[in-house]
């Protein structure tokens, strides 16, 4: 069987599928049914049986990781917890809700302590999720572990979940949902392994099939015969071996400078940046490194984070983006209500400028970094508006000590009043992700929209040209981050429209800086002005692609 999706980066994969666990149901409130003794010794079994597991997978992964799985066999063993379930058990409560309601409330007692036990709490709720999947006999909720290699296959991925995989293991990632940018997509670029998203017969996939993930040709053969496995694998070691152009600076065939940047999400991603030729980084999200804290994080801790950061990058320049908080990326600390639409909610800056202290806290110890380092700080915002909002920014950047502070361009508002944010901002970085999903009103995390998230769309180029030609007239920097820099022949089209930098995902350095080479600015402009006249993403790539 032959499913098909959309294709993140050119890698190919084969193996054995292991699938998310569906999320547990609630604990039933249904009143106990068996004699307490016994719902008493079926929780001991599950108690005991769930810290054997956490210990033993401690020992099996070793290092850090090994610490923290030993804390949580702890915790699991706590006769405390124990004596706490059967007094609950006693007064009426079935297993289940015994279990849950008293790890809930020591995980109340943890969060009350705030700092580093507060940060445990999430360990108890994961513990209790643990013991009632092992009373109910399904697999556990959260990313599943294997000692061996696998393919994940979910429904979709929270960047929460993502930053607990360990990609030594996952070789491959396929989702039911999911848009070429949603942060799926973004992680799997990040990552380098290959990737399709918005596979609409996902849910079909069986725990243990053996599957081939094309993502060049966006297919996912399931079931796949020996003959399919061999064939796919030679034609990986194929493009593994495709010989890599040297790492020049990135530039047009006539020698016009485009330099080409990294997106990271953690300093620890530094070092494979430069070695693909980085030459500085043009999107460094910090609400990756904070989408498990519950409280803000503090001074010290950002500190170290942004210090490590701008000393691999001695001498280049470093765009840090301030806490990108909200709508599939939500921080405890940031995002307080429900919203029924969080992509049009108190996302980005409007999250920030509602909780200040947040925002001055993160801009003074950018600051401090910056004293303490060589690298070239740019300081941005998110989901930046209009001039209103850029201009209150910038000053308050500026205030905080920030030397290069600027805005992103993702809401095509502030692409339609373009002439006025340049005259406010040092720089513009060109979010297209965002600016996409905005412009033709489609969920980037929705399968069911994607082909409409597209970057080519003739009505997203033309926001981007009046950025482009804005940021021209008054010498304002307009780079551009999101996911459409990594297409080469849309990066082309990009700096034929303005673009003065483009950053990415570090594996698609090498394509994009081979295609550049091969056309000077005037043919670049002349790719640019024909993608504009396209009536659809599918005729504007076609024009603008040769
Ligand atoms: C974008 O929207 O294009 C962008 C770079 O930000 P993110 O993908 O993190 O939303
Ligand atoms: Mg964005």
């Amino acid at each position: 069987m032959e499913l098909r999706g959309s294709g993140i980066g050119s890698g190919i994969a084969a193996g054995v599928v292991l699938r998310m666990p569906e999320p547990l149901a609630p604990a039933s409130d249904a009143p106990r049914t068996a004699d307490a003794e016994t719902e008493k010794g079926l929780v001991g079994e599950a108690l005991g049986n769930v810290a054997t597991w956490l210990s033993q997978r401690g020992g099996a992964v070793g290092g850090e990781a090994q610490a923290v799985l030993e804390a949580q066999a702890l915790m699991a063993r706590d006769p405390e917890v124990a004596a706490d379930i059967s007094t609950r058990i006693d007064a009426g409560a079935n297993a289940e809700r015994a279990v849950s309601e008293a790890f809930a409330s020591f995980a109340q007692i943890l969060e009350g302590m705030g700092g580093y036990m507060a940060e445990r709490a999430a360990d108890l709720v994961d513990i209790a999720q643990r013991v009632i999947a092992d009373l109910r006999g399904v697999p556990a909720p959260g990313v599943p572990e294997s000692d061996a290699p696998f393919i994940l296959v979910a429904h979709d991925l929270a960047p929460a979940d993502t930053a607990l995989l360990d990609f030594a293991k996952v070789h491959a990632l396929v989702t039911r949902d999911g848009g070429p940018t949603s942060h799926t997509a973004i992680l799997a670029r990040a990552k380098s392994i290959p990737a399709i998203v918005g596979v609409a017969g996902a849910d079909d996939i069986a725990n243990g099939s053996l599957i081939v993930v094309d993502a060049g040709a966006s297919t996912v053969t399931v079931d796949a015969s020996p003959e399919q496995v061999a064939a796919a694998l030679a034609r990986r070691d194929e493009l593994l071996n495709h010989a890599s152009s040297p790492l020049t600076a990135g530039a047009l065939a006539d020698g016009h400078p485009v330099p080409l940047l990294a997106n990271l999400g953690a300093p620890e991603e530094a070092a494979a940046a430069l070695a693909l030729g980085a030459e500085g980084v043009g999107l460094f999200r910090t609400e990756f490194m904070f989408l498990d804290s519950p409280a803000a994080p503090s001074i010290d801790a950002q500190q170290a984070k942004y210090t490590e950061l701008l000393a691999a990058f001695p001498g280049k320049k470093v765009v840090v983006r301030c806490l990108d908080a909200g709508a599939d990326k939500p921080l405890r600390f940031l995002n307080h209500t429900h919203e029924d639409n969080p992509a049009l909610g108190r996302r980005g800056l409007r999250a920030l400028r509602a909780n200040e202290n947040i925002l001055r806290d993160q801009l003074t110890t950018l600051a401090n970094a910056q004293a303490v380092t060589d690298a070239e700080l740019w300081v941005m915002a998110p989901m930046v508006a209009d001039h209103d909002e850029t201009a209150y920014f910038v000053g308050l950047a500026k205030e905080l000590g920030i030397r290069v502070a600027g805005v992103m361009a993702e809401v095509p508002s502030l692409a339609l009043v373009a002439d006025q944010v340049v005259e406010a901002t040092d720089f513009v970085s060109i979010g297209t992700n965002d600016l996409t999903q905005y412009t033709l009103a489609a969920d980037r995390t929705l399968g069911s929209v994607a082909s409409y998230q597209d970057p080519w769309h003739p009505a997203v180029l033309r926001l981007i040209k009046m950025l482009g030609d804005a940021g021209a007239a008054a010498g304002t920097p307009v780079g551009v981050c999101g996911e459409a820099a990594a297409d080469p022949d849309l990066a082309i089209v990009l700096v034929g429209l303005g673009a003065t930098s483009l950053s990415m995902a570090p594996s698609a350095l090498a394509d994009v800086r081979a295609a550049l080479l091969t056309v000077t600015l005037d043919e670049a402009q002349a790719r640019a002005a024909r993608a504009l006249t396209g009536r659809s993403a599918a005729e504007s790539r076609l024009l603008g692609s040769r």
